[in-house]
């Protein structure tokens, strides 16, 4: 008889599918003993204690039901409260507002409420850009249209770069600012102009602005607070960075009540909620969390100069961030690939830092260092990079940032 291919396997497109070139870099590294770690998005801090409690305290009562689909009320009031204090846009709380398992559960269940699969329809995505945008636009059946961003004019997506890539199947744009991996931000004229595009090819604009709270140089503009975009924009934020809490999984989606309608359809069928006691959690932070978050982005921002300053003593390139916790510095002078440079990085000095091309292609020449780790961590590191750029000939001294 014929054998056939056994039907116990994953589905083909799942088979094809890359995995994420941050964690395959960093199972290596947390095998390998003494790594400075600059690779993982996360804060180095706890969570601070007041919203820790908070969380023991509904625990302790019992309190470990579902909440509604859409989250609990008074959280979703809050998140409106301090988004219309905060950035002058007025939410919902009752329809407008999801809260999810991390904005990671948000962006995908606002791909695949919008998209139609199989149809082509495309989302312009700049690059480079977080990991999960190409992957999660294409679990939705959807067609992910990078448009890419350079050093040399700081990784800032223009209005006029986007409007090269629209075609009549463009559905959405998909914004970050400040961005992972680059840090950089975007300016109200800058978004102004974005906004005018989105009206005018009538397009969704997905904005995740997890970041927003960690900007340095420029005041964050919440997308959808500028005239118009309300009513086609889905706000995308969450406690995990600004509030040291990515191990809650725990975030919030606003927008349109249609959209968000439809994103709720498929987050009760596959998530049916947040977990309560992060919800008791988050609430705290909004109530509480502010003068400790304040710190935390004080804190970055001092190390934001000390790494960047490092990598421009090393001859490496590097504009400086204006949010987020990420430097992108340029290793082109070296010859090497971002790959072949962050894997001699690793094995011959124990530093870990990220290829840029796991963002996208054009972050080739690149590499993603994090400055979420402590001042020492982050002086041990440059020393070590002083002596591996040393020992591969591509020291220089003192170059300026690009941008
Ligand atoms: N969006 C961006 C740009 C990120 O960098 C990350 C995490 O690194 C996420 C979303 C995921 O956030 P969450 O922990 O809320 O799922």
């Amino acid at each position: 008889m014929e054998r056939k291919e056994s039907n116990v396997r994953p589905a083909d497109h799942i088979v094809a599918m890359p995995p994420s070139g941050i964690r395959k870099f960093f199972d290596v590294a947390s095998q390998m003993e003494g790594v400075i770690s600059l690779g993982v998005g996360e804060p180095d801090y706890s969570t601070p204690w007041t919203i820790r409690e908070a969380a023991i305290w509904a625990i302790e009562r019992g309190i470990t039901n579902y909440t509604s689909n859409h989250g609990m009320l008074e959280l979703r009031y809050a998140i409106a409260h301090h988004l219309e204090t905060k950035y002058g846009v007025a939410y919902r709380a009752e329809d407008e507002c999801l809260i999810t398992v991390g904005v990671s559960e948000g962006l995908d269940l606002a791909l695949r409420a919008i998209l139609n699969p199989h149809r082509g329809e495309e989302v312009l995505i700049p690059e480079p850009c977080y990991v999960s945008y190409k992957p999660c636009t294409e679990l939705a059946g959807g067609v992910a249209v990078p448009v890419h961003t350079s050093a040399e004019n700081g990784f800032h997506i223009t209005a006029e770069d986007l409007r090269k890539r629209i075609t009549p199947r463009t559905r959405a744009i998909l914004l970050n600012y400040p961005n992972n991996p680059t840090g950089a931000s975007l300016t109200r004229p800058e978004l102004e102009g974005i906004a005018h595009l989105a009206e005018e090819f009538d397009l969704i604009v997905l904005s995740d602005e997890i970041y927003g709270r960690l900007s340095y140089e420029i005041d964050h503009t919440c997308f959808s607070s500028l005239p118009g975009m309300r009513e086609r924009t889905i706000l995308f934020n969450g406690f995990s960075k600004a509030y040291a809490m990515t191990g809650w999984r725990i975030a919030y989606a606003c927008g349109p009540e249609p959209l968000i309608s439809a994103m709720v359809k498929i987050h009760q069928y596959t998530m049916l909620c947040a977990p309560i006691m992060a919800q008791y959690a988050a609430y705290e932070a909004l109530q509480h969390g502010e003068a400790e978050s304040d710190l935390m982005v004080e804190s970055y921002s001092q190390r934001r100069r000390l790494i960047v300053n490092g990598f421009r003593r090393l001859g490496l390139s590097c504009h400086m961030p204006e949010g987020a916790f990420y430097t992108f510095p340029s290793i082109r002078h070296t010859g090497m690939t971002s790959i072949e440079f962050c894997e001699r990085l690793l094995y011959e000095e124990k530093v870990a830092v990220v290829p840029g091309n796991a963002f996208g292609a054009c972050g080739e020449g690149h590499f993603r260092a994090s400055y979420a780790a402590s001042l020492e961590a982050i002086e041990e590191a440059l020393e070590r990079m002083e002596r591996f750029l040393d020992r591969i000939g591509a020291l220089k001294h003192d170059v300026e940032a690009v941008a």
